[in-house]
């Protein structure tokens, strides 16, 4: 993403929520929108915990209840989006202006690709006509290894 891009995305997504706020009737506090920047700037798949330490060494005075909270927020107003890759931590991503997709998760390394792939859509709308069924949001993750390396110790580990 270049820089008037980023720029841009995070005037929109501000706005996003504050308006959200507002409407919600909740406080426009600067911590939320120091936490909504720093996911912003951000370009992985993140859990909490990495978040709440990225604002500490910020100098930023954030619990971890207003992390969570936030989050929560954020992904009400659908600017983040919280996954839960096997039985591991909950991850979060932003969304806004960012291209739907699935993932690919390394057993091994615990590493995470991204694929796109536009049948996936024509899927999820046949199944709508199917059953009448209308889809809001999916989620669908492939686990395996993502090199021979990894591959390699996951059969040493099975022997
Ligand atoms: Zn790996
Ligand atoms: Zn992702």
């Amino acid at each position: 993403m270049n820089t008037t891009t980023q720029t841009d995305t995070l005037k929109r997504v501000k706005q996003i929520l504050e308006n959200y706020l507002v409407d919600k009737k909740l406080r426009k506090t600067p911590e939320r929108f120091a936490l909504l920047e720093a996911i912003y700037t951000r370009d992985d798949h993140f859990d909490a915990e990495t978040l709440y330490v990225e604002m500490k060494m910020k100098n930023y005075k954030v619990s971890r209840a207003t992390v969570y909270n936030t989050l929560d927020i954020l992904q009400e107003c659908k600017l983040v989006i919280k996954h839960q890759f096997g039985s591991k931590l909950a991850r979060y991503e932003k969304s806004f202006g960012y291209q739907q997709h699935d993932h690919l998760i390394c057993v091994e390394c615990n590493k995470i690709l991204e694929f796109c792939d536009p049948r996936i859509r024509n899927i999820q709308s046949m199944v709508e006509d199917i059953y009448g069924f209308k889809i809001d949001s999916h989620s669908l993750n492939f686990y395996g290894t993502c090199s021979e390396d990894c591959a390699e110790r996951q059969r040493r580990k099975e022997r």
